[in-house]
């Protein structure tokens, strides 16, 4: 059967695309954006998907779509801990997803397939790609800056910032400036053993593939891309910011967004909202979510907030606010459980983005020139955030915690001072150079070209 498939791989030399995100949000929404931008190109675009968190395929009627069975359990796939549940997918999805892309390269009445494009953390799929002689092309959904990080951990290890000491917190990271050893990318799970385990298989199975994808931007990580370029071997295609090409995007939002978030807004003044949102993996304790709260009810600023169910560990939604809080806020919060986030960054009252820092949150915030409030949960939204605050220098982090004190006095210092409109000043910048490298000739849209061009070389 193989040696059959590889006759016809060498025979056969098409332009389908077989794309297969990992199915978390901030996943999909890069990876279906992708598959938009090379279709547009004139791929023929395959998905396959697991069937926990399944997109909508209704959504695409221009793509296929392939589910692969991943054998989770309900409290499997419900698990707070990602570091265990990637590591899961990992080992359950191989032989399914080996069997389905055996299916689809003998597939004759389908044009043939030129590579797949998997999430680097699918870092399985290498070996499963370089099986059946099909080349793999890696889509890296976090920015370049933390991967430079997730690289270096085995040299992180050896000088003895990794694993992590409390003592050591405050430390600045030699040859990593300004990131402190707080800002390492790192999660908290049962095993870390089996953390460095995944990041290893992430950086190591992206180095064997064949070229790797960014949702980002040259003028925005443009030393980060240097110093990848002098580790790894492989080429690069920089050709962020993805959601950007095509206007609204497809949406692969696995919850629905609550539309009455533009109808709240549309009555509000100018840049004064606080969109506040904390993506859809961070979680947070019952105490925290409190002093958010009273946080923003103090700040006296218009606010939209998304307490997606689950945010809050032991609580469906928003049973712990205490009554009093919704007096006091008088219309002036809305709460949603799901925001059409870009739609919401885009519109003219909002002035502050108080996010996580996830990769997309943060690449978004960018595109549309807001200013974060950054609150990094884990992962590389810790790097995320000190690159906001300490390269871009376009928001502020919460400096001692999460305090309502020192929400209020955050909110006061980014919305109103004058430390505030430099931030604005130099967000807007970013923006604009964000608008220009997709334009004809600039650096995203090169890199596309290049990409295109390097897919119909690549030899199966
Ligand atoms: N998002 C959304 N509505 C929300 C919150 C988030 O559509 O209310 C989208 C957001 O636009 C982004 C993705 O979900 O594209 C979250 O990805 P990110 O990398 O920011 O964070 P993650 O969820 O992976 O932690």
């Amino acid at each position: 059967m193989e040696n059959q498939i590889d006759t016809q791989m060498v025979r056969r030399k098409g332009r389908r695309l077989v794309l297969f995100p990992i199915p978390f949000q901030g996943h999909i929404n890069p990876m279906l954006q992708l598959a938009d931008i090379l279709h547009s190109k004139g791929f023929s675009i395959t998905i396959v998907h697991t069937s926990f968190n399944s997109p909508n395929p209704s959504n695409y009627p221009n793509f296929t779509f392939h589910s692969v069975t991943d054998g989770l359990s309900e409290s499997e796939a419900s698990m707070a801990d990602i570091v265990a549940l990637v590591k899961l997918l990992n080992t359950r999805c191989v032989a399914p997803f080996r069997d389905c892309l055996i299916k689809l390269l003998a597939d004759v009445s389908e044009e043939p397939i030129s590579c797949l494009i998997s999430d680097a953390l699918f870092y399985f799929s290498q070996a499963v790609a370089d099986s059946l002689k099909l080349p793999r092309i890696v889509l890296r959904t976090g920015g370049v800056s933390s991967f430079v990080v997730f690289a270096a951990f085995p040299l992180l290890m050896e000088k003895g910032y990794l694993p992590i000491q409390e003592s050591q917190l405050e430390e600045p990271v030699a040859d990593f400036a300004p990131l402190k050893v707080k800002d390492l990318p790192v999660i908290n799970t049962e095993d870390p053993e089996v953390f460095y385990e995944l990041v290893a298989g992430l950086v190591n199975e992206t180095k064997a593939s064949s070229g790797l994808i960014w949702n980002s931007f040259d003028d925005l990580e443009q030393p980060a891309l240097a110093t990848i370029r002098r580790h790894f071997s492989i080429p690069f295609f920089p050709i962020g910011p993805f959601h950007k090409y095509f206007l609204p995007s497809s949406s692969s939002s696995l919850l629905t967004p609550d539309e009455s978030s533009i109808s709240w807004l549309n009555k509000q003044a100018p840049r004064s909202v606080i969109y506040a949102s904390f993506g859809s993996l961070a979680a947070l304790s019952e105490a925290e979510f409190l002093e958010i709260a009273w946080g923003l009810a103090n700040c006296k600023q218009p606010f939209l907030w998304v307490v997606r169910p689950g945010l809050v560990r032991g609580s469906e939604w928003l049973e712990s606010l205490p009554s009093e809080f919704l007096e006091t806020l008088n219309g002036r919060g809305h709460i949603i459980k799901w925001a059409p986030q870009q739609e919401v960054l885009a519109h003219p009252a909002v002035g502050a983005f108080w996010t996580h820092n996830g990769w997309n949150s943060t690449v978004e915030s960018i595109c549309e020139g807001v200013p974060m409030i950054c609150m990094p949960c884990f992962s590389d939204q810790t790097v995320n955030a000190k690159y906001v605050t300490d390269v871009w220098k376009v928001g502020l982090q919460l400096e001692s915690g999460l305090k309502r004190e020192e929400i209020e006095r955050t909110i006061r210092r980014l919305m109103g001072e004058e430390e505030g409109r430099e931030i604005r000043e130099r967000i807007s910048e970013l923006k604009e150079k964000a608008n220009l490298c997709l334009q004809q000739g600039g650096t995203s849209c090169q890199s596309l070209d290049t990409l295109v061009g390097h897919i119909s070389k690549l030899e199966s």
